[in-house]
């Protein structure tokens, strides 16, 4: 089997970029390689590793959780299933986070579900004055998130628990999150490689509201005057999340849209 013919045979199954990218990945070769020298020979192990990933792709598995990673803001983070895989939408959160930190000396923030880090990773490398923690029910998910702090060369102090369980008596300048908010039963559950993530991670088996709400009820406890509250939500969340925080004493709640112009981030102050 040549580079050649492995890559022909994929491309009538799985996407084409997919299959280029399997097929770089099974064997190390690089795009040049594979456009200079399609009559290379692929050895058997890189083979079946190819051939064992397509049709894992065929049955509908998420490219990320296939070769254990995927890229948020220009870093490759390790993903597992116990985490969701990182989406751009989320790159919003991070923004809006950033500019509510600058300006602040040494700021403390918690990133709330953190799953396989990318959020408090990002904001503890793009404002290294930050102290950021991070926590997360599921061990599982810390460990893949510790992996990723680890390996990106940042600190994150990370911790288990139910949302600001760990935190009694704890007080942040920023609290952010990109918590479970599809609502249960939601169709788009069973689309795009959403069966193979982490259920925990996208539902809360609810209204998709359940948990923004946990969040807002307890953040009053963990924020300094003056401090933000910022969120993740669903395309249709924005009206009810800004309610939410108006109720729980929160000012200025206010809806952001992601690059696709979709409401996305929702957040206010003390
Ligand atoms: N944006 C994700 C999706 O709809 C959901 C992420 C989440 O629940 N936090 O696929």
């Amino acid at each position: 089997m040549t580079l050649g013919e492995a890559l022909a045979a994929a491309r009538g199954q799985i996407d084409r970029l997919d299959a280029r990218l399997l097929l770089q990945y099974a064997t190390g070769c690089s795009h040049a390689d594979l456009l200079a020298r399609p009559e290379m020979p692929v050895i058997a192990p890189a083979y079946a590793q190819f051939a064992e990933w397509v049709a894992r792709r065929v049955a509908g598995e998420p490219f990320a959780y296939l070769v254990g990673e995927a890229e948020f803001r220009g870093q490759v983070f390790q993903v597992s299933p116990a985490v969701l895989i990182p989406r751009p939408e989320t790159e919003v959160l991070i923004d809006l986070a950033l500019a509510k930190l600058a300006g602040l000396t040494a700021p403390r923030l918690v990133d709330l579900g953190t799953g396989s880090g990318i959020v408090a990773i990002s904001l503890a490398l793009e404002c290294p004055a930050a102290q950021v923690a991070a926590l997360d029910l599921s061990a599982d998910a810390l460990a893949v998130a510790r992996n990723n702090a680890g390996r990106l060369g940042a600190r994150v102090d990370f911790r288990q628990g139910d949302w600001f369980a760990p935190l009694a008596g704890e007080r942040f300048d920023l609290v952010v999150s990109n918590p479970p908010y599809v609502a249960d039963g939601d169709p788009h559950l069973a689309l795009n490689g959403l069966p193979f993530e982490p259920k925990m991670a996208l539902t809360d088996g609810a209204d998709g509201l359940a948990c923004i709400r946990r969040i807002i009820t307890d953040a009053p406890k963990h924020l300094k005057p003056g401090g933000w509250l910022l969120f993740e939500h669903g395309y249709d969340q924005g009206e009810a999340s800004r309610n939410l925080l108006t109720a729980a004493g929160f000012k200025a709640a206010s809806t952001f849209p992601d690059l696709a112009g979709i409401d996305r981030v929702s957040g206010a102050h003390l």
